[in-house]
């Protein structure tokens, strides 16, 4: 349902599989533009996670306590989760020309399915070489990710 007052919501969709520094930043710089910030994890059957759903969830909570920042799962498409939740906008974080690519074909297939229009938000320096599957490497290899991920404990 659309909440009134201008309220504006965002939603931030993703894998999250782990929630890095880099999604971290996004959210942050996000809460600028909007009153409210969904994230969204985005929960596909046919697809392997490493990290458990409800520690990926307990994690991204325990780093922001604030009510503005809510964590919500979803399957199916990101335009309907968004139409579920009241929210006009998507959320995506840019690093380089190749996210730049792929995430322009999915923002303009979105708009032609429904008004929600994707707002992108460049990456700070010093995280763009952050990349979730390199992590989950590391991870898998018994390295330390808590130089890439905050609370990295809490997925342990
Ligand atoms: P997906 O599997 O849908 O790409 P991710 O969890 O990998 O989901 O990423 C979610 C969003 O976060 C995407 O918009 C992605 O471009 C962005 N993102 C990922 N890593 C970074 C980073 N280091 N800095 C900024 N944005 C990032």
């Amino acid at each position: 349902m659309e909440k009134k007052n201008n309220h504006k919501i965002g939603v931030f969709p993703g894998s999250f599989d782990p929630f890095t520094l880099g999604h971290e930043a996004i959210v942050k710089k996000a809460l600028t533009l909007f009153d409210e910030i969904i994230i969204g994890i985005g929960v596909n059957q046919n697809k392997n996670y490493l990290f458990d759903l409800e520690k990926r969830k307990t994690h991204i909570a325990s780093l922001f306590p604030n009510e503005n920042v809510q964590i919500q799962t979803y399957s199916g498409l990101t335009i309907e989760f968004c139409k579920s939740v009241g929210a006009n906008h998507i959320i995506r974080g840019l690093r380089d020309v190749k996210d730049f690519d792929y995430e322009k074909s999915i923002a303009q297939m979105n708009l032609m399915l429904a008004p929600i229009e994707t707002v992108f938000i460049l990456t700070d320096l010093n995280y763009s070489a952050i990349n979730a599957t390199i992590v989950r490497e590391i991870y898998k290899s018994k390295g330390d990710i808590s130089l890439f991920v905050s609370n990295a404990h809490l997925l342990s």
